[in-house]
């Protein structure tokens, strides 16, 4: 090999460059991305809502000798806790040996919930030989997308008397799906010269359940009664069930490699999943002499609002009996921790390249994404970390052999965005957003590289080491 001139030398070391994770990592450690993955899609799978994510997380926890807490509990150097939040959200924390008042606690925050379509509490009836559910639509979706894909119905029904069914139904390879009829092009002349927003409006998402008529001919909505006698018999619901229920229409198919060399996954719910999943995967099977905490929440998608949302007072009051259950000044312990505030960010996407300013853009494959700031028109309802938190992360990710990359969302003034930050840093806890770069956000089928997730996984366990 010919000897590096001077300004090639000089070129390395001064200039920066994203690296592409698949090519930084040797065999090994590409073995090692690929195998965390299966995890990740089995989780998935089996967490298509918040309460399925707060329940597998809290199997997953126990595991590893996790036990519960509720407020109030004693708490010990040592102890391996969850946290259950109305069954919607969860905070997995270990408490480490350090002095909280120096050390604080080590924080990350994602979330559990996604966009989806929720059924009305008033939803069911017929028309045109069908029995539909009525939606109302969770998040921020391009409504056009529902139509036409394979549907699960997923969720909580609370009967007269007061007992809980769950439903999840369109999963099972046996199982019936459900779905959101279109119009056929042939007739979608006047349809399509709409507006992307209007071409399926709001009241149009309804899915379709039914198309048996219950055989008796004294009844007259015999599609709807065979529906209702079906739900009867299997989970005992009336039709003023629904009144207490919170059931959802998901995309029915499963988290699937993606690519020939399969080096990223096609999937429902990768918002933030991919953030949540090495968030709990970090805390349960990392060491550290911190407190460390993962907090999965829920309504992040709708403002983090209500009881499980990010801005519920029931997350800094867990963290409040921590400091008291340790004779901890609160205000000194939330000085000293420090947050990453851990939600997907949008990957550079070559179709669509007129929206991103190319060198602040997360590229798929070059590792877990720092947003400094989020927000819109000028940075504004950003957390905008600081300098000196970022260089503190920075160095935590140098140790620990992490490849990541910084971005902004979209490039000035092209829209913009943001997530719990906010929250957490109005604790007086530094923080930063970092996550993973998503092609397709919010659709029913995103798609993230298995490198980013990975790389995620290893932020989240040089911070908390
Ligand atoms: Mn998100
Ligand atoms: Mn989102």
């Amino acid at each position: 090999m010919a000897e590096k001139t001077k300004g090639q030398e000089m070129l390395e070391s001064l200039s920066y460059q994203k690296q592409n994770y698949y090519e930084a990592a040797d065999e090994q450690e590409r073995a090692a991305i690929y195998a965390y993955a299966e995890g990740y899609k089995a989780f998935l799978n089996a967490a298509k809502t918040e309460r399925e994510a707060c329940a597998v997380a809290v199997k997953m926890a126990e595991e590893k000798g996790f036990t519960r807490y509720e407020l109030g509990d004693k708490l010990k150097k040592g102890d391996k806790k969850y946290f259950v939040n109305r069954g919607k959200s969860v905070v997995v924390f270990r408490i480490g040996e350090k002095d909280l008042e120096e050390d604080g606690i080590r924080l990350i925050a994602s979330h559990i919930d996604a966009p989806r379509l929720d059924i009305k509490q008033n939803p069911l009836y017929e028309d045109g030989n069908m029995c539909f559910l009525k939606t109302h639509y969770y998040g921020g979706i391009k409504k056009y997308q529902w139509t036409a894909i394979p549907l699960a119905l997923h969720g909580t029904v609370v009967l007269k008397d007061g007992r809980s069914v769950e439903i999840r139904v369109g999963e099972d390879m046996g199982d019936p799906v459900f779905c959101i009829d279109d119009l056929l092009p042939h007739l979608g002349r006047e349809q399509m010269s709409a507006g992307a927003a209007k071409v399926i409006e709001g009241e149009q998402l309804n899915v379709v359940v039914g198309g048996l008529p219950y055989a008796d001919k004294e009844v007259k909505e015999k599609i709807k009664l065979t529906v209702l006698s079906l739900l009867h018999e299997k989970y005992g619901m009336n039709e003023e069930d629904f009144l207490s229920a919170e059931l959802s229409a998901v995309p029915a198919f499963p988290a699937r490699d993606l690519g020939f060399d399969r080096a990223l996954i096609g999937a429902y719910g990768h918002d933030d999943r991919v953030c949540a999943y090495p968030a709990l995967t970090a805390l349960l099977e990392g060491k550290s002499a911190h407190t460390v905490m993962a907090l999965l929440v829920d309504k992040e998608e709708i403002g983090s609002e209500g009881t499980t949302g990010m801005q519920c007072a029931v997350y800094a009051d867990l963290m409040e009996e921590i400091a008291l259950a340790f004779g901890a000044n609160f205000r000194k312990v939330r000085a000293r921790s420090k947050c990453l505030s851990s939600d997907v960010t949008a990957a550079f996407d070559p179709n669509f390249a007129g929206v991103y300013e190319k060198m602040n853009a997360a590229m798929l494959s070059c590792g877990t994404c720092m947003n400094k700031f989020t927000g819109s028109g000028g940075k504004s309802g950003s957390n905008d970390a600081s300098a000196e938190f970022i260089g503190e992360v920075r160095r935590m990710f140098a140790e620990g052999g992490v490849v990541w990359q910084t971005a902004e969302l979209g490039k000035v003034d092209a829209g913009g965005g943001g997530t719990v930050a906010k929250y957490l840093s109005k604790l007086n806890i530094d923080t930063v957003d970092l996550g993973v770069p998503v092609l397709s956000m919010h659709a029913p089928y995103e798609v993230i590289s298995k490198a980013d997730l990975y790389s995620n996984y290893k932020a989240f366990l040089a911070f908390m080491k």
